[in-house]
């Protein structure tokens, strides 16, 4: 089989011939079927990506590449691929296809990507361990027995298990970083703007972004290069100019100013492997000449209940469309206009998606909106401002991405406060609206992969993600 190390050693086999992009597809598709207990993909798209793979293997003789040409990329099922299915991994949109194709799926495909299939995820993206799927919990690749994170799980699970060589995942509170760090890999969050959101199954759309699952930080700079920029579907995506960010991040040589935050550190979640980790590597670099200091931000408390007062809100209306009238799931005992809303809704979402639900609906709700919603929205603001006034003497922040490794079935479960507590170091970039990556810091004494997770000024990807290049060899 062929052993996918990054896209740029991928080309260079395909373009001298030593394999073609069916042959990597026939592979891949095989390999899917043999780690099919994983339960990571819902859906195989066997015949789409075989003849994209034949279409390609035509032009790459021609000598016509795109930058992703041939890449094998899987969707998390929350995006939009035009004739095919998306369900959110929710009963209320099973069998429910698409009809149009999400901006970031039509730049990859211009580009030449070819989409294998679409994988399990927490329903509309709503956990930290992929147990809130309607259809079935992903396995973690390195353990069989702990979870692979969430909510992007089976995306990040499918690169880690070498059934794709990129897949996409979206991250509204760390879905992207959390599962990356729980499962070995690369994940990759934009800054909020930077990366089009049509197409992407909304949950709270202040905080959501696509971002790049992958195997190295180089990859992962290819494919925001593809995808990131305007689109006039998408008001909230920015007009910035997309920097070749392949290229900046190659010829990156700044020394950046680093800091960490002490509160993190002192965080008593913390495995104290991860924190030992953390200090060897600000030593050294430290040693290296880099300014690494500590600071202050006495506010880590406040990010996770901010965080979910503001996107229950947010999924409290943006759920609301799902009314067994306009997609998907309808009730068979529904009798009337009423009962067909109320029927379908509690029957078609699952047990975390409705508690959002309930809980966002409270928080609007006219007697307590000024009590938690807008008091929320003014928390964000300071939260914001504290998080940018660090990047204002700083260039990066760095963190552990997770508190600890990934952790058993069923372990926080029955709790979901302590579920909402994995996502403390992640949420700050989404509620701070910044760009965030979380790199493979190495494997714990547990046998688990987890990892670091860098910070930076909106739309400084580029030296995000070229100090993460460097990163990753410490
Ligand atoms: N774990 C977080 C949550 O449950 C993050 C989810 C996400 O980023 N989509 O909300």
């Amino acid at each position: 089989m062929y052993s996918f190390r990054d896209i740029a050693s991928y080309h260079k086999d395909l373009l001298s011939g030593n394999i073609t992009c069916t042959q990597v597809v026939h592979e891949l598709l095989t390999e899917i079927e043999k780690k099919k207990h994983l339960n990571i993909f819902l859906e195989v798209f066997r015949n789409t990506a075989l003849n994209r793979a034949a279409e390609l293997d035509t032009q790459l003789k021609s000598g016509n590449t795109g930058k992703l040409a041939g890449v094998v990329i899987a969707l998390k099922d929350n995006i939009c691929y035009k004739g095919h299915q998306v369900s959110a991994s929710s009963k209320i949109l099973e069998n429910f296809t698409s009809l149009y194709s999400a901006t970031v799926v039509e730049r990859l495909l211009a580009e030449g990507a070819i989409i294998i299939g679409r994988c399990n995820c927490d329903e509309f993206a709503m956990g930290s361990s992929n147990e809130n799927s309607a259809f079935g919990n992903v396995l973690n690749p390195h353990n069989e027995k702990a979870v692979p994170g969430g909510s992007s799980g089976g995306s990040t699970a499918a690169v880690a298990a070498g059934l794709c060589h990129v897949a996409l995942g979206s991250d509204t509170g760390g879905s992207i970083r959390q599962p990356a760090s729980f499962c070995g890999v690369v994940g990759f969050k934009p800054t909020y703007g930077r990366v089009s959101r049509w197409g992407l199954i909304a949950y709270a759309s202040s905080f959501d972004q696509i971002g790049p699952l992958s195997k190295t930080v180089d990859d992962a700079a290819l494919v925001m290069e593809v995808m990131a920029g305007a689109d006039e579907y998408d008001s909230t995506a920015s007009q910035k100019p997309v920097p070749a960010y392949s290229q900046e991040i190659k010829n990156y040589a700044y020394k950046p100013r680093i800091a960490y935050l002490k509160d993190c550190m002192e965080s008593p979640g913390l495995d104290a492997e991860i924190k030992a980790r953390m200090e060897r590597v600000i030593t050294a670099l430290k040693n290296e000449g880099y300014t690494v200091d500590a600071v202050d931000f006495p506010y880590l408390d406040y990010l996770v209940p901010t965080y979910y007062v503001l996107t229950t809100a947010e999924a409290s209306s943006n759920l609301s469309r799902f009314d067994g009238v306009h997609y998907g799931y309808r009730s068979k005992n529904a009798t009337d206009l009423e009962s067909t809303y109320k029927k379908s809704r509690s029957e078609g979402f699952g047990k975390e998606v409705k508690r959002r639900i309930m809980l966002g609906t409270f928080v609007l709700s006219a007697g307590y909106y000024d009590a938690y919603y807008s008091k929320a929205q003014k928390v964000r603001k300071l939260l914001c401002d504290k998080t940018l006034a660090i990047l204002s003497q700083y260039e990066l922040i760095l963190t552990p991405s997770t508190p600890g490794t990934a952790f058993e079935f069923g372990k926080n479960s029955a709790d979901p406060i302590k579920m909402y507590l994995e996502d403390i170091f992640t949420v700050q970039a989404n509620i701070a609206g910044i760009p965030a990556i979380s790199v493979p810091a190495g494997t714990h004494s547990n046998g688990l992969p987890y990892g670091l997770q860098l910070m930076a000024r909106p739309f400084e990807e580029a030296e995000l993600m070229g100090f993460a290049k460097i990163l990753e060899k410490y």
